[in-house]
């Protein structure tokens, strides 16, 4: 099957890494997820991931820390280590990927260099971006809309533990109904938590789709990138 997107922002929340142990990294789901990625480089896409880091520590919701700017530093070493376990798993397949962080840390992976980034997707390698944006008080998910922007992404996709978007939380409400396609001006208006407004404002203005879909099945991200009708997009209206 033809592939739909040729170049994608593939983000990975820090708690789909977890599997059911709800903390760290459940190892069985990053191969599956590896595997995944591995078939969609095969089929000629070119893949960046931005990965989360809720698994391990979130900024906002350590109540215990003092000052929120060192806890969002903890926050962002925590997506390294989630940046380098994907790396791994993609090693093992033969997957050539690079990691680059925002945050230098030269011993261990690349420091995030743009074009050198854009080069590494031409060649097919797989580049896993670490630490968000560097900066505190921003999200993985804004990260991964400045980097969508900044690789010209065809589109992101938002792999998460819900299905799509809906108009209610479907945890909490079953009549919830979810949508098949959205703008970003209504996602924005009627507040739905897909992502943080500044990610989808980033979106917007830049003109890129954003795809959200479950990752239940790790094989959705090989079915999003061929086109299939999963998940929620979201787009201008
Ligand atoms: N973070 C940050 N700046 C960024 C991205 C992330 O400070 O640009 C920190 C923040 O503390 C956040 C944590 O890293 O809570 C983990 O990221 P996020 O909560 O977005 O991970 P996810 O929920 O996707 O697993």
């Amino acid at each position: 099957m033809p592939i739909q997107y040729r170049r994608i922002l593939l983000k990975l929340s820090g708690e789909a890494l977890a599997g059911s142990k709800k903390f760290g990294i459940d190892y069985d789901v990053v191969s599956a997820i590896c595997r995944s990625i591995q078939k969609s480089v095969e089929m000629g896409a070119q893949i960046g991931i931005v990965v989360g880091g809720g698994n391990f520590f979130r900024g906002r919701s350590s109540g215990q820390m003092q000052d929120r700017t060192r806890a969002d530093h903890m926050g962002m070493l925590a997506t390294v280590m989630n940046a380098l376990a994907i790396a791994d798993g993609l090693e093992a397949l033969n997957v050539p990927v690079r990691v680059q962080t925002a945050i230098t840390m030269q011993q261990i992976a690349e420091p995030y260099i743009r074009n050198r980034a854009i080069r590494h997707l031409e060649k097919g390698r797989v580049v896993i971006f670490g630490c968000g944006t560097g900066n505190p008080f921003f999200s993985t998910d804004t990260a991964s809309a400045l980097r969508a922007a900044e690789i010209e992404a065809d589109i992101m996709m938002k792999a998460t533990m819900v299905d799509g978007v809906y108009d209610r939380d479907p945890n909490r409400f079953a009549d919830a109904v979810k949508y098949d396609e959205i703008s970003f001006q209504e996602i924005l208006e009627k507040q739905l938590g897909v992502m943080d407004s500044t990610a989808a404002a980033l979106c917007k203005e830049n003109h890129i789709p954003v795809l959200v879909f479950s990752l239940s099945d790790s094989d959705h991200i090989v079915e999003a990138i061929e086109g299939k009708n999963i998940g929620t997009i979201v787009k201008e209206a």
